[in-house]
């Protein structure tokens, strides 16, 4: 069988992990199945679908890798929709009911579904067997006019006419099922398969939502998390391989991905783990898409082609999680504020706490500038600055020696240690901060 499954969204709002997840589990149960994965604009509440969350929709399935094979909006297709609505009246199985408005704006007319009134019984992938008595439903509303059909037939005829082999979607749909198996047999459909994922739930298991930390995708974007680290945390809602490995990229997802494995419980979106995963993964990253990534997040004052930018590069990956990080460690208040400009200080702050001489304070700085001028520029890394002063430090005393020198690099108590920061700021901006100090302390 050639396995056909689809992400239907209705755009009337920003998505968040949640709904992702359903789509992810869509789409990788077709990759893995080599089937077809299609994205549905479900459209038809015009009152409250709107463009831009299609196009959030779409802008965020490109971000995080899901690519389709087909794409339809209902909107555009009212004349297939409007077929089907015929058929069912002239096969009896709905009619066009005189109805009697309650509020202004309410219909005189629509069209209902003659309800066969029965049990209606379908076995769910994940849930098992479900049994529904639809007597309670009534004849339901498929269309509030020929041309205007709503939910329950448009995503029939939809999953119907597209080949739908297997339904995977949100478990709050499971009481929709029933009517829209109706609606397979009126059309003389065979029902697909149907698979309800439980739902993510905030800590707590209340409903996630957006007030519960729920971001949309594009926000998660915006805060610098790395697509296959959001990919691989949420293909870990609600599903996990038989090993139990975590960090999977989405081929290996693919590779291992089963609905039979997928829970049957809510699973809790955990932002912390999360945030685990997004470590993980910038770490993982080589220094070009490192830097591209970060590129985006550095203050103006840093051209990010310049030697600034790529000494800074290993030190900001080592500190985030996410790569708004960068911005907050790079303002004037930051850890890494002191590479734009040093932190106002005086002479007292120079002085180790231990021994708040200043004249020892002098002569070890003066001692540093000297072994860090012999470093030379081309081979100005951290670890030369360490080797070069390390014998001194060791002999005169950590605290004497270093907390000096880090005030005079940063103008911060709490900065990055002073052979990283002279590395971040070069030879001669580090000489030049060495100086003005010791002008200090005189
Ligand atoms: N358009 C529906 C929604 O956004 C999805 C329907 C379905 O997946 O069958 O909730």
């Amino acid at each position: 069988m050639n396995i056909i499954t689809r992400f239907a969204p209705s755009p009337t709002g920003l998505f968040h992990v949640g709904s992702y997840r359903t789509a992810l589990y869509a789409y990788i149960f077709a990759r893995h199945n080599k089937g077809k994965f299609i994205l549905r604009i479900e459209d038809t509440d015009k009152e409250r679908s709107k463009k831009e969350f299609e196009e959030n929709i779409i802008e965020s399935l490109k971000w995080l890798g899901f690519d389709y094979d087909e794409f339809y909006r209902q909107s555009d297709r009212t004349e297939v929709y409007k077929k089907y609505i015929k058929q069912l009246i002239d096969s009896d199985r709905a009619y066009i009911s005189k109805e009697t408005p309650k509020e202004a704006g309410e219909r005189s007319e629509v069209i209902r579904f003659r309800n066969p009134n029965k049990k209606v019984t379908f076995e769910d992938i994940i849930r098992g067997r479900i049994e529904f008595d639809t007597t309670e439903l009534g004849d339901f509303v498929i269309a509030k006019s020929i041309d205007e059909p709503v939910f329950h037939l448009v995503n029939v005829v939809d999953d119907h006419e597209m080949g739908m082999t297997h339904i995977i979607r949100g478990e709050d749909h499971i009481s929709n099922t029933p009517r829209q198996i109706l609606i397979y047999e009126a059309i003389g459909a065979t029902p697909p398969k149907f698979a309800h994922i439980p739902l993510v739930l905030a800590p707590g298991r209340s409903k996630l939502s957006k007030r519960h930390g729920a971001l949309a995708i594009t926000e998660y974007r915006e805060r610098g998390y790395i697509p296959a680290a959001l990919v691989n945390y949420m293909a870990l809602l609600g599903w996990h391989p038989t090993d139990d490995r975590e960090l999977l990229t989405l081929p290996e997802i693919i590779e291992r991905f089963s609905l039979e494995r997928v829970q049957k419980s809510g699973a809790i979106f955990d932002e912390e783990k999360l945030r685990w995963f997004n470590r993980q993964y910038i770490a993982k990253l080589s220094d070009e898409e490192f830097s591209s990534y970060a590129s985006s997040y550095v203050p103006e004052w840093i051209a990010v082609s310049s030697p600034d930018f790529k000494r800074l590069l290993p030190v900001l990956r080592e500190k985030i999680t996410v790569l708004a990080d960068i911005r907050t460690l790079l303002s004037p208040e930051g850890e890494l504020g002191f590479v734009q400009e040093i932190h106002p200080h005086t002479a007292e702050q120079l002085l180790w706490k231990k021994n708040p001489v200043k004249e020892s304070a002098r002569t070890h700085l003066s001692k540093m500038e000297e072994l860090i001028a012999a470093v030379p520029t081309d081979a100005f890394t951290a670890d030369a600055v360490k080797v070069a002063i390390w014998n001194y430090v060791e002999a005169n005393g950590k605290g004497d020696v270093l907390w000096p020198l880090r005030v005079a690099l940063t103008g911060q108590d709490k900065s990055p240690d002073p052979f990283t920061s002279a590395y971040i700021l070069g030879r001669e901006e580090s000489l030049k901060r060495i100086g003005e100090a010791l002008k200090k302390l005189v």
